[in-house]
């Protein structure tokens, strides 16, 4: 079966050159898929996973605006029309300098498995521009996201494309860009999610990804007879995702001792309590300065500045039980992975989206520690995004119990399609194999019903 893999990916490498994220994500899932393949010839020879790894359609654009000099600035957009099988096309937006065509393709192809395991009927999806949020000012952030949606509202709809946030995206940016599509279109519907609490948002939208991750990591604990009391937690990133995850740990009785932004990481061995996050998301949400100036609040915690020549992340050489990657792809190496199992890490949540190396993948899943991958562990962000979608369409808004009893159903859902899919193919506890099958099954029936669309 490796040659159905090594078939695949000359497909994959020779149609899509210069792509190596998008290649890393279609080759893992297709080492999962393999053993679906030899138990299921109806989807080989359908040509289905061939037919997936190819978007439906792929837009790029100019986006062009003006800063607050004056000055002609032009950025290139892109939305990733991946998969619609299951349901309209669902995924984030992301902002930020390295962004290109490889990158939101791989996002996107994820996205497909991500949405089918989360229950809900929304196909992949996920787009964005090399513009960077950072130090640009809120009129500037604006006037970008209006030449953006100019553009993107020509593609998008409630019943055909719905995006979200994802990183440099919050609520701000999901604010400017709902402003301009309603007043390009004079209609109000939900063609984003993750928007404010008074304009069509869901309660608990903006938690769901780092309490999905958390919920995941306490699931996957369970297995074990154990929970999250009193275990340290490596937590990087400090936006969106990493916040959420901090306040849920702390909830559960765990501790995250650490956080990070590009330019370095804290360790607070005291851990990070409730004051302190407050601090972070004043830091980070409304003044949007660096997580360095944790440490010079906080007396005991220090600051590491990244290292451009380290071969790893000293963020990742602490002792601790559990590990939550929340800022972006790749960003543990093999290095790092050897780290965290001899520091004692046997739980990993991926908040982020493929925060792994497929060597640090296979250290963790060699080693049959709890490691739960991003499509899995992070699904809980679109699902809310899904529920907000139920929400807009009746036209009704659900109390934050309500939507958080839902994202905690929904991710005990995914990890036992995880945990069924790895043991009904053979691979016990091996929730990579588990979220690539659970995920893939429900989109493949669902393309061969369709017929050769
Ligand atoms: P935010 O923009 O809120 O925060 C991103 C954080 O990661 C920041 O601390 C940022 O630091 C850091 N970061 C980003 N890129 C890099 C980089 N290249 N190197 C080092 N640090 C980096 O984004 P989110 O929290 O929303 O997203 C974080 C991850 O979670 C992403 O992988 C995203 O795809 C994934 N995700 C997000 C979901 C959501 O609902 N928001 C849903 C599912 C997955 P700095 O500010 O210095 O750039």
């Amino acid at each position: 079966m490796s040659n159905y893999v090594d078939e695949l990916m000359a497909i994959v490498k020779g149609r899509s050159p210069g792509e190596p994220e998008f290649h890393q994500a279609v080759e893992e899932v297709a080492e999962s898929l393999a053993l679906v393949m030899e138990r299921h010839p109806k989807y080989r020879k359908a040509k289905v996973l061939e037919r997936i790894v190819e978007p439906e359609r792929v837009i790029m654009f100019r986006v062009p605006w003006l800063d607050d000099k004056g000055e002609i600035q032009i950025n290139r957009g892109f939305r990733i029309e991946m998969n619609s099988a299951i349901g309209p096309y669902k995924g984030g937006l992301r902002l930020h300098p390295t962004v290109n065509l490889g990158i939101l393709k791989f996002l996107a192809f994820e996205q497909v498995f991500k949405n089918s395991l989360t229950t809900l009927p929304m196909g992949g999806g996920k787009g964005g521009s090399d513009f960077d949020p950072k130090g640009k000012s809120d009129n500037e952030v604006m006037k970008f996201c209006q030449s953006f949606m100019t553009e993107l509202s020509r593609h998008i709809g409630p019943d055909t494309d719905v995006p979200a946030g994802d990183i440099g995206v919050g609520g701000r940016e999901i604010g400017f860009l709902f402003g301009q599509y309603k007043r390009i279109r004079n209609e109000f519907t939900g063609i984003l999610t993750g928007k404010g609490l008074n304009w069509g948002g869901s309660l608990i939208r903006p938690e769901a990804t780092g309490y999905g991750a958390t919920y995941f990591a306490a699931e996957m604990l369970a297995t074990r007879n154990e929970n999250l009391e009193g275990k340290t937690c490596l937590v990087s990133g400090s936006g969106n995702v990493a916040q959420y995850t901090v306040e849920k740990v702390n909830q559960l009785g765990g501790t995250c001792v650490t956080l990070s932004d590009s330019s370095g990481f804290i360790y607070d061995e005291k851990g990070i309590d409730a004051e302190k996050l407050a601090f972070v998301m004043d830091l980070k949400n409304v003044r949007r300065g660096r997580i360095s100036e944790y440490a010079d609040k906080f007396s005991g915690s220090v600051f590491t500045p990244v290292d451009p020549k380290a071969d790893h992340n000293p963020l990742w050489d602490i002792k601790a039980e559990c590990a939550f990657p929340s800022a972006t792809q790749n960003e543990i190496n093999a290095k790092d992975a050897a780290n965290l199992l001899r520091n004692g890490v046997y739980v990993i949540s991926e908040g982020a989206n493929m925060p792994s190396t497929p060597e640090a993948m296979k250290a963790f899943v060699d080693k049959g520690i709890l490691y739960g991958p991003a499509k899995a562990a992070n699904a809980g962000g679109v699902a809310v995004s899904g529920l907000e979608m139920s929400q807009n369409s009746q036209r009704l808004a659900w109390t934050s119990e309500e939507v958080d009893e839902r994202l905690f159903g929904i991710m005990k859902s995914i990890h036992k399609t995880c945990v069924d899919a790895a043991e009904e193919y053979g691979t016990p506890g091996n929730y990579v194999n588990g979220a690539n099958i659970g995920g893939f099954i429900k989109v493949a029936d669902a393309m061969l019903d369709q017929g050769l669309v």
